[in-house]
């Protein structure tokens, strides 16, 4: 019957009930070809991984890199994760796909650690999907041993909100990841809902200001105080702080005067191809010594 068909479609928080429509069953194959499209892409190695160094600000090393996922798309060229991840974690094939990323990113340091460059950790990013699925610690466990990776040579960056949320269970999938030999970094810090009392209870590492608030620096007074306030924050916690989105020379000598630990950001490096990457880094060890 027609109310059989009835269907309730709860949109970001609003109630907001929708009758289930030929529209809405043309949206239903959509999302069928979508998959069958991700997983294809995922089958035929057109997911590739770039890098962005994090430099200390008080060595002006490479502190950690930082692995994030595009999409060599044969039509559409080179997409970022706003452009596919929201579907991906939809249809389910996260998992599958955070395993391909952090496995890909294991292959790549030990590359580099073979050709001679410094021992780094690598950041990856974990998506809240990735963090409820059952077999996630397993797999890492599994890919970590594969690879043979000694403790803090991966860092987990989970955005605020993902750690946030539903703080009991995910306080035990937080331990357990704690357990793994990684470390846990809390992502976009200062866009979410924060329950400061979870900074003390989980054993977090690394705390990364949003780029929303490096970006107001030198503008907004207010901004400077919340990124100065949150430096503080996380320095008393003995986390490490490390600044986001940093792309201007004023931004730098700002976070440094707050005794910031370490920046990303275009200032000194935008996301680069492995190879890229391997170029910029070398060169920037040769200025280091030079
Ligand atoms: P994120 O982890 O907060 O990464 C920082 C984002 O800021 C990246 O965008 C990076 O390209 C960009 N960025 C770096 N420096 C600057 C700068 O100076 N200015 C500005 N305006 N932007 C800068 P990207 O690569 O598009 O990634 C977006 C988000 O997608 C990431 O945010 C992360 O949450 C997610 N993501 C990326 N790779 C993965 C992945 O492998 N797995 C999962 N689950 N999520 C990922
Ligand atoms: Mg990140
Ligand atoms: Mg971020
Ligand atoms: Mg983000």
């Amino acid at each position: 019957t027609a109310d059989a068909a009835l269907y309730f479609a709860k949109e970001q928080g609003r109630n907001n009930y929708q009758f289930f429509t030929y529209e809405m069953s043309i949206r239903a194959a959509e999302r069928l070809a979508t998959e069958q499209v991700l997983r294809a892409a995922l089958d035929q190695s057109q997911f590739e991984l770039c890098y962005q160094p994090q430099i200390s600000m008080h060595t002006g090393q490479v502190s950690s890199v930082e692995a994030l996922l595009r999409w060599r798309h044969p039509v559409r060229g080179l997409l970022h994760p706003a452009e596919f991840l929201p579907v991906a974690e939809d249809i389910g094939i996260m998992g599958e796909l955070g395993d391909w990323v952090l496995r890909q990113a294991c292959l790549q340091q030990k590359i580099w650690e073979k050709s001679g460059l410094p021992n780094t950790p690598i950041a990856i990013n974990i998506s809240p999907r990735q963090l409820r699925r059952f077999d996630f610690i397993r797999n890492i466990n599994a890919i970590m041993q594969e690879m043979g990776l000694g403790a803090h040579s991966l860092q987990f960056e989970l955005a605020e909100n993902t750690i946030m949320v539903d703080g009991e269970r995910r306080g035990g999938v937080l331990g357990a990841l704690g357990q793994t030999g990684g470390d846990i970094v809390i992502d976009d810090f200062g866009t979410g809902y924060s329950n400061l009392g979870m900074l003390q209870r989980v054993p977090f590492y690394k705390l990364k200001v949003d780029i929303s608030l490096i970006h107001d620096i030198g503008t907004n007074t207010d901004a400077e105080a919340v990124v100065k306030a949150m430096i503080n924050l996380g320095k008393s916690l003995k986390l490490i702080v490390v600044a986001e989105g940093v792309e201007t020379a004023e931004q730098w000598q700002f976070l440094l005067a707050c005794g910031c630990d370490a920046a990303q950001g275009y200032y000194y490096c935008p996301p680069l191809s492995a190879d890229e990457f391997e170029h910029w880094w070398r060169q920037h060890l040769r200025e280091a010594t030079s």
